[in-house]
């Protein structure tokens, strides 16, 4: 099944659902940069939470949006971009220490909070035409990254949300990837509440309804035990992209001056630029630094 996103009105418009497919995406992602199991769950919930956000939390098209997490847990820093593009969301991700694997839970499932660690925070940073805008900090209370989003849309945004995000790995790859918000709209009733709460807390994980094939509209159902769901947005996007350049590294590199770039050519024909998302890797000589400087 193809990813998407799709956003719903239940309960005659009193709550809001986005549910997001991602399989592809993070197969994708863990394939170029080798993840291990654990990480890939990591990143997995990581980039499909930015996904999401990039669907349900954004305005105009030149926004992105970044999120940061640093738990001090031994996976160390990760961050996910997201930049939306008319319908599609394009988003990338960096992890401090991909190579780290930690043991499954007693329950059998990846102790993504064991990697994330709880000791830290959550950072949500948005961005307009370049220029940041709103800043969020808050501390992180599991390390499940679903919950540290919850937590971060009750206190920060004043909405009572649902988040579930899940990736199931096995030593082939990623078997299902995918997650949901749900949102109570201000007029939503006590009733409505306790209904969406028994649905949420007998509906089977997210991963385990991507990994059963079920459609997004039929996961709408299970999760808010609403059988009347209006479609208010489909056939949005959301793929993982790098937008890195040579061209935008060297925007970094304009402030150096003629010593610094002396220093650096007496050693080395070329200078070795790593984009920390990607790992594509950018090779700059010194007469190719000193044109492009001039040409600006
Ligand atoms: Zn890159």
């Amino acid at each position: 099944m193809e990813d998407e996103i799709k956003k719903y009105l239940v309960y005659d418009g009193r709550v809001s659902v986005a549910i997001a497919r991602t399989t592809k995406m993070i197969e994708e992602y863990r394939k170029e940069q080798d993840l291990t199991p654990t990480i890939t769950a990591v990143m997995g919930r990581f980039l499909t939470m930015a996904g999401l956000m990039g669907h349900t939390d954004m305005k105009g098209d030149d926004t992105s949006i970044t999120l940061q997490m640093n738990g001090n847990g031994p996976a160390g820093n990760i961050v996910a971009v997201v930049k939306k593009v008319k319908d599609l969301a394009y988003v990338k991700g960096y992890c401090a220490n991909t190579k780290i694997e930690l043991p499954l839970k007693s329950n059998g499932k990846i102790d993504v909070s064991g990697a994330v660690g709880r000791d830290g925070f959550l950072n949500v940073l948005y961005e307009t035409g370049g220029k940041q805008g709103y800043k969020g900090v808050i501390p992180i209370v599991s390390g499940e990254i679903a919950e540290d989003f919850t937590n971060y849309f009750a206190t920060s945004q004043q909405t009572p949300n649902v988040v579930a995000l899940g990736v199931l790995v096995n030593k082939d790859g990623v078997v299902a990837s995918g997650g949901y918000k749900i949102e109570l709209m201000p007029d939503a009733t006590n009733e409505d509440i306790t209904k969406l709460e028994e649905a949420v807390k007998n509906a089977p994980s997210i991963s385990s309804l991507i990994e059963q094939k079920k459609s997004l509209n039929e996961i709408v159902e299970i999760i808010t035990g609403d059988s009347n769901s209006m479609v208010l947005a489909k056939d949005l996007r959301i793929e993982y992209k790098c937008d890195c350049s040579k061209e935008k590294f060297f925007q970094g590199l304009k402030t150096l001056g003629k010593k610094e770039l002396d220093d650096i050519f007496e050693k080395q024909n070329e200078l070795e630029v790593v984009c920390h998302f990607c790992g594509k890797k950018y090779y700059y000589s010194k007469e190719e630094l000193i044109k492009l400087k001039e040409s600006k």
